[in-house]
């Protein structure tokens, strides 16, 4: 007999019909003879109506009613899909976070899990209960409702099958697995069947659409296989899981873009030891994060000094910018919210060499300007005009061999 976690996101429970289907599918998979913990998200479209209501109040609203309230969409789901599995005649039981319960640090709106009981859903389980738990909530030490963050039901799922040692992890939604690239962008992009946590998490803006993050560094911190497939079909989806040796081989696994990046260039700033502390440290004492950094060679004592900030952070970033220039004797600084960032990502790339190359040719075939590079292990990550992102990202999934007609012909 084998433990089954199975999670239905947003859309899989969007409605009453959607719910008798994945109630079906449930009790297909009990009869089939393993335990099952089922974990539901609200109905989609619930949790964004419950973060307006609370926004009409007020517009920063108290964190710990924030909690109770958003919270209250996957209260309806566990209810409803618990009374249809028991209508069909199985033994079901709903649980919210608290009665699990799953354990929380207090930091509402974006709770951390700290530990699990299992001592009562294990307890349900071997007398052939069906748990249907709630996502995205649990509850801290004082017995406060909190929730994980946007998504956070797959994070929810993960840390049940951790805790309770589940065989199977499966993501239910509503795509069918973690693709190369954007398929709105190249209609050949093809679903990956295997990833690791690492390039799962190199893959963030392309992952986090079908996978919230922090569920990610779960399944890798607890070593969860977590499989991603669509709640309306029974086809395999993505399996994301500890890399192995053919994963190494591949170079690259994936491309991603992020339209949600500005640069700020300070120009002429005096080339002497601690002037990166000086117009950074600002910035993150402001809680706002840069991503890439770019320092020219100096010329006559004076050097460029760029780096990248997200759109949500350009105006305030700015403002602290220009003053920390100031306090330098800087000269003028530049911007550019018209630029996108364009990943590549794969193992392969710690024991092959040329991928960068392979990757710059490609873009200064099509006359793309780079304006900046960052690397990590597995990534490689270039800064170029927005209007090319679409064309970069295509260029890009045909010279790594990336789309679907290239892995059939080999
Ligand atoms: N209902 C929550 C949200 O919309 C949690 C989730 O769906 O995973 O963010
Ligand atoms: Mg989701």
């Amino acid at each position: 007999m084998a433990l089954v976690v199975q999670k239905f996101g947003g859309t899989s429970v969007g409605s009453i019909e959607r719910i008798r289907n994945v109630a079906k599918r449930v009790a297909e998979t009990y009869d089939a003879g393993n335990q099952l913990v089922v974990v539901v998200s609200a109905m989609s479209g619930e949790t964004n109506k419950l973060v307006a209501l609370a926004h009409e109040i007020c517009e920063f609203p108290d964190s710990r009613e924030y909690d109770v309230l958003v919270s209250s969409g996957e209260q309806v789901t566990v209810a409803l899909l618990a009374m249809c599995l028991k209508s069909m005649g199985y033994k079901a039981k709903s649980y919210l976070g608290h009665q699990v319960p799953i354990i929380t640090d207090s930091a509402f709106s974006k709770a951390r899990i700290d530990r699990i009981c299992d001592k009562k859903v294990r307890k349900d389980l071997d007398n052939g209960t069906i748990i249907i738990a709630a996502g995205f909530q649990g509850v801290d030490k004082e017995g406060n409702i909190s929730t994980l963050g946007r998504g956070g039901s797959d994070t929810s799922a993960v840390a049940l099958a951790a805790a309770l040692k589940a065989d199977v992890c499966d993501i239910y939604t509503d795509v069918y697995g973690v693709y190369t690239t954007d398929p709105n962008i190249c209609s050949d992009a093809r679903k990956i069947e295997r990833i690791s946590y690492d390039e799962m998490l190199e893959l963030a803006s392309l992952g986090a659409k079908v996978l919230q993050i922090r569920s990610v560094e779960f399944a890798k911190k607890y070593n969860v296989d977590v499989h991603v497939r669509s709640s309306f079909n029974d086809n395999p989806g993505t399996l994301v899981t500890k890399e192995d040796k053919e994963m190494e081989s591949i170079l690259v696994s994936g491309i991603t873009y992020a339209k949600d990046e500005t640069k700020i260039a300070v120009m002429r700033v005096p080339d002497k030891p601690g002037i990166a502390a000086k117009l950074l440290s600002p910035l993150s004492a402001a809680n706002i994060s840069v991503d890439m950094i770019v320092q020219n060679a100096s010329e006559d004592g004076f050097t460029d000094f760029t780096f990248t900030v997200c759109k949500a952070d350009f105006k305030k970033a700015l403002m602290i910018t220009k003053e920390a220039a100031g306090e330098i004797n800087a000269g003028d600084i530049l911007t550019d919210e018209n630029i996108s960032k364009i990943s590549i990502v794969g193992l392969g790339m710690r024991s092959h060499a040329g991928v960068a190359t392979k990757m710059f040719e490609t873009l200064a075939a099509e006359g793309i300007n780079i304006q900046m590079i960052s690397t990590s292990e597995i990534k490689i990550s270039v800064v170029i005009d927005a209007k090319y992102t679409e064309l970069a990202v295509r260029v890009l999934h045909d010279a790594f061999g990336l789309a679907a007609k290239d892995v059939k012909a080999e």
